[in-house]
């Protein structure tokens, strides 16, 4: 640990909360310039809703949200507007302050004019969002999840989920929502933190008991119910994936910022901790993502009054040492320098699980067979070893190499070769999804395509909003201004929308555009050019022209520069 920074390059640096140093000139860093202020529950839910006005179905997995202060007008007109349109709709909404964590803060209300706008927690800037009111019960209790995803690179975009997580159980009996029991949090929030110091908490040793249990040991059960967990899964799936998607134009713009292209700089990964709820009919809904997730494997037992103390905690170990172990295999810097080298026994010793694997490789040459009679010698010798150790080792790393076959013959990609030496981490927990699934989510990647833009005209390097010189130059080299869209409205756009955007006090740091009012003047662009057609497509269609013109504008500046 180097507490002062560290001068000398490393391969990986593990930061414990956020990208927080420019002077990385290369390497890995654990984390992305921005990631802490895109997962506030502010910033998340602006960047979900303006994907929810481009795909509502697709994004209808995050609680309809209000943002506080400013949106209070329109939380108390838009509700009084559904209550009316179904006067059997008798909501509730829970209250989160921004920048909160642990449940810290929150609150459920059941009419707008509850909440507490005045005193100095209560101003704070929050999120009012839909309360789920029948959330799937197991034991009779409500439960979150709590999923680990991996986004290796947003350039490419690199997605990988943990194929485990792990289950937080509320500590009293869920019953739905009343005026009585709204204030009961071990009955409505599912927060550890909180739920600890219920004293119906129980800590267990056994994945599918007690007030903390691994999702493995949740599906299996529900599988048994009859119900259909690879749906399940595959919703999971689509909900990372989209969410993800969500948030990176921003990334994106933080990125350029902190690392400019072309110069020297990290490239970054991080471990996301996704919350998810699951309703009764087994919809799984985001409820926040964590850009810091506790990766503890001890938890703190109550031995006397007042007196604590670090007891291990089996589920947290078993869900948390396999994802970082996988990061760590998925970022080793040796990865590409190993990729000609030829096993060596040395290698074999080294990364003992290779021993399994090749076993069940098909030998296609006389160095396969030494190779493959070598393993087969070393495997029992490790086996005897793995017997002494612990069964339940043995067992899993046969497992894991059973599943890492599965997954190499799936997905050459990722696993490379079976006799490639990196092949020998097998895979414990973590599968890509992205670019597995490219194909069936690239459409929804149209902010990604403005912010594009956005960033081409931001000028300065390590810049984050767009002066209007930059808004001029891009509605010039686009072609988008016209006789009845002439430059004096371009300027009235751009100083209308900056201003309000910078009047909601995100950030006072810089003046100019900032990228989610870009993308709203550029919303605004392609309803004025594109009028009958549904808002995805008019922005789609604005991309193309956009792009169609400045590609034209880079081939003639080209040819002029070859000149
Ligand atoms: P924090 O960062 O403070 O933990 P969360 O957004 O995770 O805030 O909310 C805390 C808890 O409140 C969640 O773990 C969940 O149990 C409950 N919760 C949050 N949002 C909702 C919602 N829209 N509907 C039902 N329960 C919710």
């Amino acid at each position: 640990q180097f507490p002062f920074g560290r001068r000398l390059p490393c391969d990986i640096y593990w930061h414990g909360v956020s990208f927080h140093d420019n002077d990385i000139f290369s390497g890995q860093v654990n984390k992305f310039p921005g990631m802490t202020e895109m997962v506030r529950k502010i910033t998340l839910s602006r960047a979900v809703r303006t994907m929810q006005d481009l795909f509502p179905l697709e994004y209808n997995f995050y609680p309809r949200s209000w943002i506080l202060p400013e949106e209070f007008p329109l939380f108390v007109t838009e509700v009084r507007m559904m209550k009316d349109s179904d006067p059997s709709w008798k909501p509730t909404f829970i209250v989160k302050p921004d920048g909160g964590c642990q449940g810290e803060g929150i609150y459920l209300i059941k009419d707008p004019s509850d909440i507490r706008l005045t005193g100095s927690i209560q101003s704070r800037p929050a999120v009012v969002q839909e309360y789920i009111c029948k959330p799937l019960l197991v034991d009779k209790l409500k439960f979150d999840i709590r999923l680990y995803v991996l986004l290796k690179s947003l350039e490419p975009l690199e997605i990988y989920i943990a194929k485990d997580g792990l289950s937080r159980f509320c500590t009293e009996p869920y019953q739905e929502p009343t005026l009585k029991n709204l204030h009961q949090v071990f009955m409505h929030l599912t927060n550890y933190s909180l739920n600890i110091h219920s004293g119906n908490f129980i800590h267990s040793d056994n994945v599918n008991t007690g007030s903390k249990r691994t999702f493995s040991s949740i599906l299996c059960r529900l599988s048994s119910r009859g119900a259909d967990v690879k749906k399940l899964w595959s919703d999971i799936i689509s909900l990372v994936i989209k969410t993800i998607i969500a948030l990176t134009p921003e990334l994106k713009v933080y990125y350029q910022s902190d690392i400019p292209a072309g110069k020297p700089g990290p490239t970054c990964f991080q471990i996301l901790g996704f919350d998810i709820l699951l309703m009764k009919n087994l919809k799984p809904m985001l409820l926040e993502v964590n850009a810091n997730p506790s990766m503890r494997i001890e938890h703190e037992q109550e031995l006397s009054p007042g007196v604590f103390e670090n007891v291990p905690s089996p589920v947290d170990e078993e869900v948390k040492v396999a994802v970082i172990r996988d990061t760590l295999r998925l970022v080793d810097p040796q990865k590409k320098k190993r990729k000609d080298v030829h096993l060596s026994c040395h290698t074999y010793l080294l990364i003992f699980p290779t021993q399994f694997q090749s076993l069940h490789a098909p030998i296609t040459s006389m160095k396969d067979k030494q190779h493959k009679h070598h393993s087969l010698k070393l495997s029992l010798k490790l086996k005897f070893y793995l017997k002494l150790g612990s069964c339940q080792t043995l067992e899993r790393v046969s497992e894991a190499n059973e599943e890492l076959l599965e997954a190499g013959r799936a997905d050459g990609r990722e696993y490379d070769s079976p006799r490639s030496p990196e092949a020998g981490l097998p895979s414990l927990c973590l599968k890509q999804v992205f670019p597995k699934y490219a194909k069936q989510f690239n459409y929804l990647r149209l902010v990604d395509r403005v912010a594009a833009l956005f960033i081409r005209f931001l000028g300065v390097k390590g810049t984050t909003k767009l002066g209007p010189t930059g808004f001029r130059t891009f509605i010039r080299n686009c072609k988008l201004s016209s006789s009845n869209f002439s430059m004096a409205s371009v300027d009235i756009l751009y100083i209308d929308i900056t201003r309000r955007w910078n009047s909601m006090g995100i950030d006072h740091k810089e003046s100019g555009m900032c990228l989610q009012a870009f993308v709203e003047a550029f919303f605004c662009l392609a309803q004025k050019k594109y009028k009958s057609l549904p808002l995805h497509e008019q922005v789609a269609s604005l991309i193309d022209f956009c792009e169609y013109h400045l590609a034209a504008l880079d081939e003639k500046r080209l040819v002029c520069g070859r000149g």
